[in-house]
């Protein structure tokens, strides 16, 4: 008989869920930067201000110039499961937005401080009656208190004291460059996977990142490594009609680093770290790059919407394929194809 102590089956208390729920979603700030980020981006932003404080530990910052949450959702929008993007399970088949499972906000609010600031845009039928602005504060997933202030349109979401009731998941968050590496990593690939999007990333004030926009992305890429990389990279854009369109930039051998980090994929609009995606690059990088380097490369696949399950993941950055074999050969072939062509420069960029 194994020695063991058990306790009889009982519901955990829903504040003990909730956090425990919270923790799958959140695992360090970059998360909270990621899901405050992609918010903005489904409400149509055009302009996204990132703050960021301390690492991410004493604030977070994301405002935009989107939508805006009208005042009667405002209240709701932190509890869990509460979400304007999904009703039915089958609407998975079609989703356009980036979250669907209302998590994200009510994850954060259980374990910081947070607080939303919104003014919803005037729908046509609206038109000349100003939305008024709301904000409303939730700590440890409890509101704390709420009002009216006026604002521009749009919503701006601040998260402070960042897992002050998780303490293993504080000893677990590195020093603030440690984090804030990781923030600067994820802006630039939002950056480069929204061209038309003018993103800004404030770091303890200072400014790391500053696009502008202009939808062109090898000028987004000049914006943020400050380097024009234009006759370095070749542009793809193939699809079969069908299945799948496969659009990015390719860096030629010149651009080829010692880290990964330069690589970034999408999947329908979605930051992705597909293993599929991944091996087929690296394939067909294989004959052309040394071992341990890696390319610069912007790739975003769009599928039917049908064709790709986003839902295997808590935080969304994996996605099972249905044409799998079919998108692993064509990104494969595509990028030999290229780089085939490709002239030889002798000399290495090396990216800051
Ligand atoms: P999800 O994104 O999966 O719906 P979230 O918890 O991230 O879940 O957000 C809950 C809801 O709050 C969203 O469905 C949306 O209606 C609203 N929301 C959150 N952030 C914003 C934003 N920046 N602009 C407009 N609406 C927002
Ligand atoms: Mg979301």
């Amino acid at each position: 008989r194994p020695e063991f102590v058990r306790t009889a089956l009982h519901e955990l208390p829903p504040a003990v869920a909730e956090r425990i729920a919270a923790g799958e979603v959140i695992e360090r700030p970059v998360s909270v930067v990621k899901e405050l980020v992609e918010n903005a981006l489904d409400a149509g932003a055009q302009d996204i201000r990132v703050e960021v404080r301390g690492g991410g530990l004493r604030l977070i910052r994301v405002s935009d110039d989107g939508y805006g949450i009208p005042a009667e959702d405002l209240a709701a929008v932190c509890e869990r499961h509460t979400t304007s993007k999904l009703t039915a399970f089958e609407d998975l088949e079609r989703l356009h937005t980036l979250g669907f499972r209302g998590e994200a906000l009510a994850s954060i609010a259980t374990i910081a401080e947070v607080t939303i600031q919104s003014r919803a845009w005037e729908t046509e039928q609206e038109e000349g009656e100003e939305q008024p602005a709301y904000w409303y504060t939730w700590r440890g997933g409890l509101v704390q208190g709420h009002g009216r202030k006026a604002r521009p349109h749009g919503t701006t979401v601040t998260v402070t004291d960042l897992f002050y009731n998780v303490p293993a998941r504080l000893s677990y968050t590195r020093a603030a460059r440690t984090e804030n590496g990781h923030i600067v990593q994820l802006l630039r690939r939002y950056a480069v996977g929204y061209p038309s999007v003018r993103f800004n990333l404030a770091l303890d004030e200072h400014t790391a990142i500053q696009t502008s926009g202009s939808g062109s992305l090898a000028t987004t890429l000049t914006e943020l490594y400050h380097i024009s990389l234009e006759e370095m990279l070749q542009e793809i854009d193939v699809s079969d009609g069908e299945h799948y369109r496969l659009r990015g930039y390719l860096g030629n051998r010149v651009l080829a680093q010692g880290s990964r980090q330069y690589i970034t994929l999408f999947i329908n609009g979605r930051w992705v770290q597909s293993r599929v995606l991944q091996d087929a690059l690296e394939e067909g990088y294989r004959s052309l790059l040394p071992k341990g380097k890696h390319p610069l490369l912007v790739l975003a696949l769009e599928v039917p919407p049908d064709e790709v399950d986003v839902n295997i993941h808590p935080a969304k950055t994996e996605v099972h394929l249905l044409q799998e074999a079919k998108i692993k050969e064509a990104v494969t072939q595509t990028i030999k194809g290229l780089l085939e062509r490709s002239p030889v420069v002798p000399e290495a960029v090396q990216f800051p």
